[in-house]
């Protein structure tokens, strides 16, 4: 785990001091205290895979600014999903996916001094996580990359962190009911001068706990209260990395081997972060319990996977299209995805969507500026999918008269949709006379028809033969050495 500690309203100068370079969970006293795992045998028969919604709230200020990226997002709910389903926790997206905007500077800025906002807004039915820039109170500020809170029962997560391997696993282990595997040593982690070698006290330095024994004879009543989670005594938070040479024995004078890749430890960087089968278990239990009843609805989610990227259509790569305040953008369908996130950004300004189609038009950007937009397919149980980029000029013009044209040129099809057999009307207007080759795409990005034509300076009108195409958007093209042009048209029936 990053570096967590608790917050410094609980801690004395010393580790407060070290806090701001650590990755810090907020858990409270008081929270972590009330989490009792209980790593016995299950408590009832589990299914081999249990389906868990999850909602994301993307906290933004009041004017929608500093959302997290939501490819990170993507890349955190799919981290989620390896880390938990080999014990059975397959995570799916509450509301089939989609990921709404949560504007509150309040809650953007201070989480936590706003507990009733954040109430308001908390799903019944889901584990709610809260992504936002600050992820304490005002004192706190950015210090705190992430805590649960087990008694209005939700994480928060720090923006930054999103797309960071661990914090979120780890906040979802407190979620599902684990401590810290070093409980009791949060504010006053081991030091040799102070604690001794053996370590001198029974009793752990916060929460009155006894020091756990390499023996595992207190292992049911100290620490984690797991038995398969050796002996820390906070070793990782003055660790380097996930490495720790020391040689520390416990009051028995048994030497400590503890475990640095557990994902409730304060250990950096460990690349096989993994939680033990006693945490597994207490997970399980904590998700069979009555406590859990609101998570078990017996929905089963899409879960396929998708295996196809996605083909960006049009606006085809560096294409200027003629206006700025209606872009359309069209990509190739791919199966099993039910949503595409979309965004476009001059690297300043982002502009975000979650389609249900594979087009969607922004009427917001600006005149004259060069784009890269960005498309990622995804379903509600799938997101270890590949972002796929391009970029487009917008125009200046503010009509919309065509949706997608080249520099000094302009298409219409007409009419537009198409209906069964009926013929393509082409209009092209153009400042260049040549040779151009004509193909119209499906939205896979094939090639279902190519023509050669040959167009003059000004308006060219010709038809296309309309039969034989299916239902659905396509996208003509015209092409030569010099210019390369989009028009969109649906065939409706
Ligand atoms: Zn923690």
């Amino acid at each position: 785990m990053n570096k967590f500690i608790h917050i410094c309203a609980f801690v004395i100068s010393i580790t407060c001091t070290v806090i701001g370079q650590n990755h810090l969970c907020g858990i409270t006293h008081e929270d972590e205290s009330s989490l009792m795992p209980d790593d016995t045998p299950l408590l009832r028969p589990r299914n081999a895979l249990e389906y868990i919604p999850i909602k994301f709230h993307i906290v933004t200020d009041n004017n929608g600014g500093g959302a997290v990226d939501f490819n990170n997002l993507l890349n955190q709910f799919d981290q989620l999903n390896i880390d938990f389903k080999p014990f059975g926790f397959q995570f799916y997206l509450a509301d089939g996916g989609d990921l709404p905007i949560l504007k509150s500077t309040n809650l953007f800025e201070a989480p936590r001094d706003f507990p009733g906002e954040i109430q308001t807004q908390r799903y019944a039915n889901a584990v709610n996580v809260f992504i936002s820039k600050n992820t304490y109170d005002s004192s706190n500020g950015g210090v705190i990359a992430g805590y649960y809170t087990r008694m209005a029962d939700h994480i928060v997560a720090q923006t930054g962190y999103i797309g960071y391997k661990d914090v979120l696993t780890h906040e979802m282990g407190h979620f599902f009911n684990l401590r810290h595997t070093f409980y009791g040593w949060e504010d006053d982690p081991y030091d040799e001068l102070k604690h001794g070698n053996p370590v001198k006290s029974l009793t752990a330095p916060s929460y009155g706990v006894e020091v756990e024994l390499v023996n595992k004879a207190n292992c049911q009543k100290s620490a984690d209260l797991i038995c398969d989670t050796p002996p820390d005594y906070n070793f990782g938070f003055n660790a380097t990395g996930c490495s720790f040479g020391k040689q520390v024995r416990d009051p028995n004078g048994d030497t400590v081997i503890t475990m640095k890749n557990n994902f409730m430890s304060y250990f950096n960087n460990c690349i096989d972060f993994t939680f033990t089968k006693g945490q597994q278990t207490a997970m399980q239990n904590d998700y069979l319990g009555p406590r859990r009843n609101y998570l078990r609805n017996g929905y089963v989610p899409i879960l396929d996977t998708i295996k196809e990227e996605v083909k960006l259509l049009a606006p085809i790569n560096a294409q200027r299209v003629e206006t700025y305040n209606n872009v359309s953008l069209t990509w190739t369908e791919v199966p099993y995805a039910t949503r595409y996130f979309v965004e476009v950004t001059d690297g300043k300004d982002v502009f975000r969507a979650i389609s249900l189609t594979n087009s969607y038009t922004f009427s917001d950007l600006k005149a004259n500026k060069v784009y890269i937009w960005k498309v990622r397919p995804y379903n509600e149980g799938f997101t270890n999918t590949k972002l796929v980029f391009s970029t487009f000029r917008t125009g200046i013009s503010t009509t919309a008269t065509t949706e997608l044209t080249g520099s000094n040129n302009f298409v219409q099809i007409f009419p537009n949709p198409i209906f069964g057999g009926q013929e393509i009307g082409v209009k092209v207007k153009t400042g260049k006379s040549g040779d151009y080759k004509l193909m119209i795409l499906n939205t896979l990005g094939q090639v279902v028809r190519s023509y050669n034509k040959t167009l003059s300076v000004g308006e060219n009108q010709f038809q296309i033969e309309g039969n034989n195409f299916e239902k659905g958007i396509y996208v003509l093209r015209l092409q030569n050495n010099a210019i390369d042009i989009s028009q969109k048209f649906i065939v409706a029936e």
